[in-house]
C-alpha cells in the first residue's frame, strides 16, 4: 500500500424515501430560523413544498436558479437573501440550484441544506462556479459546502429519461477521473468503483421503469459516492474539456459530459491502465471507454456533439481553447490528438481499441 492522505470533511447525510419531511428538524439542528428556499423555475412547485414544510422557519422562495450561475442571478438571489434577512438557504433541485446556494454562501456566508434531485453530486463538494460574460469561473471554498444533504429518492421518480441518463453519465465522469487523478487514494478508488457499479446496474433499469424505487435509490446512493470523489480529487482532461465546451459554446452540461466521457477515457487509456481496469470491471465490460459508450447508447443518451448543438466549424477553436492552459492528466493534452478526440465526439464514433489491447 502506497502512503496516502484522505481528508474528508463531513456533510451530514440523510438518505431514504420520504426523508424530505425531516427538513424542519434539520433546520432546527443547525439553529436556522429564516431559510430562503431556492429552486429553478421548472421546480417551483417543489420549492413551494419545501417552504411549506419549513413552516415558520421559511423566509421565502427564490425560483430563478439558472444553469452555470450567471452573476446576475447570483446577485439577485443574494439581494433577496439580504432583503429577507435569511440566515441560511435550502437548495432543492439539481446542480444548478445547489450552485446558486453556493454562490450565496460564497459572499454572504449563509449555510445551506441541499436536497438533490439529480445525480450531479454538487451537494457533496466545496466546488463553486459563477459565470460572467459567457465565461465560467470555478473555485473551491469550504464555506460553500452544504452542511446537510437530504437524499430522498422519491424526488427523482419523475426525472425525465434523458436527464436521468445524462445526469448519471455526468456522475460517472467524476468517478472515472477520480480513479486516475494524481491525488487519488485507496478510499476514493473504493467509492468510485462502487459508484460505477451502482450506476451501471441502476440506470438501465431506471430507463425501463422510471419509478422503480430500488433503482432510483441505488442511483442516488451512487450520486453520493460520485460527488464525494469529485470533491476529494482533481479532475483532468474530461472535466476541463466539458467546461470549455459548455462555457464557450453554450452546450448543455450533463449532455456534453455524456458525449465526451467515452472519448476522454479512450484518450487516457494507455496512460492509466489501473484505472481502466477498475472502470471496465465495475461496468462489467471488456474495455472502459467502450463500456461507457455502450452504456450511454443503451440509455438512449446523446452520443454525438453534432446532436447537442455543437457546430463543426467550432471544433478547431475548442481544441485550441482546451489546450491553452496546462493541467494534470495521465496523458499530456496535445492539440492534434485532442482535435481527433473532438472529431470522434462530434460524430459519436464508438471508441476503437488499439490492436494490441
Ligand atoms: P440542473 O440542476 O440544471 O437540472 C436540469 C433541469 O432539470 C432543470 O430545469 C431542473 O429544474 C430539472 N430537474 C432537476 N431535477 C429534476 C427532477 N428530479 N425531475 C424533473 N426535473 C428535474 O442539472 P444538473 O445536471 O443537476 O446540474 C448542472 C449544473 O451543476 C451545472 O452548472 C454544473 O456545472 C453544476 N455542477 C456542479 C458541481 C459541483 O461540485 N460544483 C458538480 C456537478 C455539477
Amino acid at each position: 500500500m502506497r502512503p496516502f492522505l484522505h481528508d474528508q470533511p463531513a456533510t451530514r447525510t440523510l438518505f431514504g424515501e420520504g426523508r424530505l419531511a425531516e427538513l424542519p428538524n434539520e433546520a432546527d439542528r443547525l439553529g436556522l430560523k429564516r431559510l430562503l428556499v431556492l429552486s429553478t423555475p421548472e421546480q417551483t412547485a417543489l420549492g413551494g413544498e419545501a417552504l411549506r414544510l419549513l413552516g415558520p422557519r421559511g423566509a421565502g422562495l427564490f425560483t430563478k436558479a439558472r444553469m452555470h450561475v450567471p452573476i446576475e442571478t447570483a446577485e439577485a438571489a443574494r439581494a433577496e437573501a439580504r432583503r429577507l434577512d435569511a440566515d441560511g438557504t435550502v437548495a432543492i433541485g439539481g446542480g444548478t440550484t445547489t450552485g446558486l446556494a453556493k454562490a450565496i454562501a460564497l459572499s454572504l456566508d449563509l449555510p445551506s441544506i441541499a436536497i438533490p434531485t439529480t445525480y450531479a453530486g454538487s451537494e457533496m463538494t466545496s466546488i463553486w462556479g459563477l459565470s460572467e460574460g459567457g465565461i465560467k469561473k470555478t473555485g473551491r471554498a469550504e464555506k460553500v459546502r452544504p452542511r446537510t444533504a437530504i437524499y430522498d429518492p422519491t424526488l427523482t421518480y419523475g426525472m425525465p429519461a434523458r436527464l436521468s441518463a445524462t445526469s448519471g453519465m455526468n456522475a460517472l465522469a467524476h468517478c472515472v477521473e477520480s480513479l486516475y487523478a494524481e491525488d487519488t487514494n485507496p478510499i476514493v478508488r473504493i467509492f468510485a468503483a462502487e459508484s460505477i457499479r451502482a450506476f451501471a446496474r441502476s440506470l438501465p433499469l431506471i430507463l425501463k421503469e422510471p419509478r422503480n424505487a430500488e433503482a432510483r435509490s441505488d442511483a442516488h446512493y451512487a450520486t453520493w459516492l460520485a460527488g464525494t470523489v469529485l470533491d476529494r480529487t482533481t479532475m483532468g482532461l474530461h472535466h476541463k474539456l466539458c467546461h470549455t465546451l459548455g462555457g464557450s459554446f453554450d452546450l448543455p452540461h450533463a449532455e456534453v459530459h455524456t458525449v465526451i466521457l467515452p472519448h476522454a477515457t479512450a484518450y487516457n487509456r494507455a496512460a492509466a491502465p489501473e484505472a481502466m481496469r477498475a472502470i471496465a470491471q465495475a461496468l462489467g465490460a471488456e474495455d472502459a471507454a467502450q463500456g461507457l459508450y455502450d452504456l450511454a447508447k443503451s440509455l438512449d443518451a446523446p452520443l454525438a456533439l453534432k446532436d447537442i448543438g455543437m457546430k463543426e466549424e467550432n471544433l478547431d477553436a475548442a481544441a485550441r481553447l482546451a489546450t491553452q492552459s496546462p493541467y494534470a492528466n495521465p496523458r499530456p493534452v496535445e492539440l492534434a490528438p485532442l482535435r481527433q478526440l473532438l472529431d470522434d465526439s462530434y460524430y459519436g464514433r464508438r471508441p476503437e481499441r488499439p490492436a494490441a489491447a
